[in-house]
């Protein structure tokens, strides 16, 4: 049985180059495929392997005095979900652009809320608060918290979106929500640093929120950036709903394409009616015409 695993932290690293050796030699070792970002600001990988390698793998990460405390969690895998083992040594362990001087969750950064907290927050129904939900666009299309306000990104690098979006939550109590926790830990800090005055953040993200309350609040699937695209939970479980829609038509889908424009690639959901023989999509119009533009001048050309 392969297990998939989820972690990160906010941590100073002195030597993000010898860290990312290290953990080549020891992924390697394994035989472990995933992506790990390393930074002077932290740490953020997810990786597969066998479920003895993951249990290793754990092990040896703990062992680094600065991730002792660290949260992995844990998911079946299905032995193929990552192509490669990809290990990079970047700016920020999850790019804002906004540089990591600037927003560093080390020092600023929103309330931790734990899941158990959320769930009674949202079914006691006595307190004020707004879920903020601080993935891209594309992401919250195959799955959300129900209410929930999307980030209105499609790409965490526009950041800078969410605040006129928000503007009029300034001061009520904002819940902010992504999938391991990663994100929010920037997030809530940018909010808070822009003026907003009660932010909260999911603690270890919806993953771990779904696990414990599975097809309750957070409706649809949730969107992973590797081979499975989406994960859900308990999916016999009669409240299981299928949330994800066709751009195009509308029709209930969780198929997700890039644009086949290769100068857009824009990452939608296209049900199989929409799509042309060979898979493709394009996720708009415009897309379609520019393509087939190119397309037929290449050919002119080319003759
Ligand atoms: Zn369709
Ligand atoms: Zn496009």
């Amino acid at each position: 049985m392969s297990k998939i695993i989820l972690y990160y932290k906010y941590v100073r690293i002195d030597n993000p180059q010898k860290l990312a050796g290290q953990q080549e030699l020891i992924c390697k070792k394994l035989g472990l495929k995933g992506r790990i970002l390393i930074a002077e600001e932290g740490i953020n990988g997810t990786v597969e392997g066998a479920d003895v390698a993951i249990q290793e793998y754990i092990a040896d990460l703990k062992s680094h005095p600065e991730f002792t405390d660290m949260n992995v969690k844990i998911s079946d895998g299905v032995g193929k979900t990552f192509p490669k083992l990809s290990i990079k040594v970047r700016k920020e362990i999850v790019s804002s652009h906004l540089g990591a001087k600037d927003l560093n969750p080390i020092e600023v950064t929103g309330k931790y809320l734990s899941a158990e907290d959320l769930h009674s927050w949202i079914h006691d129904k006595s307190k004020e608060f707004y879920i903020v939900d601080m993935r891209n666009d594309y992401e919250q299309k195959g799955g959300h918290f129900a209410g929930s306000i999307f980030s209105g990104m499609q790409n965490f690098r526009d950041l800078q979106k969410v605040l006129p979006r928000l503007k009029h939550l300034q001061n009520k109590t904002i819940v902010t929500v992504c999938t391991g926790g990663v994100r929010c830990e920037k997030a809530s800090g940018f909010l808070l640093k822009n003026g907003f005055n009660d932010v909260y953040q999911l603690k270890d993200g919806i993953v771990t929120y779904m696990e414990k309350f599975p097809n309750e609040d957070f409706l649809g699937k949730l969107y992973v950036f590797d081979g499975r695209v989406l994960m859900g939970f308990n999916l016999n479980d009669p409240r299981h709903v299928v949330v994800g829609k066709c751009d195009k038509c509308g029709e209930t889908s969780e198929n997700y394409i890039n644009c086949a424009d290769p100068l857009c690639h824009n990452h939608f959901i296209c049900c199989k009616k929409c799509v042309t023989k060979n898979g493709e999509g394009f996720c708009t119009l415009k897309c379609r015409i520019k393509h087939g533009i190119r397309k037929f001048t290449k050919e002119l050309k080319g003759n």
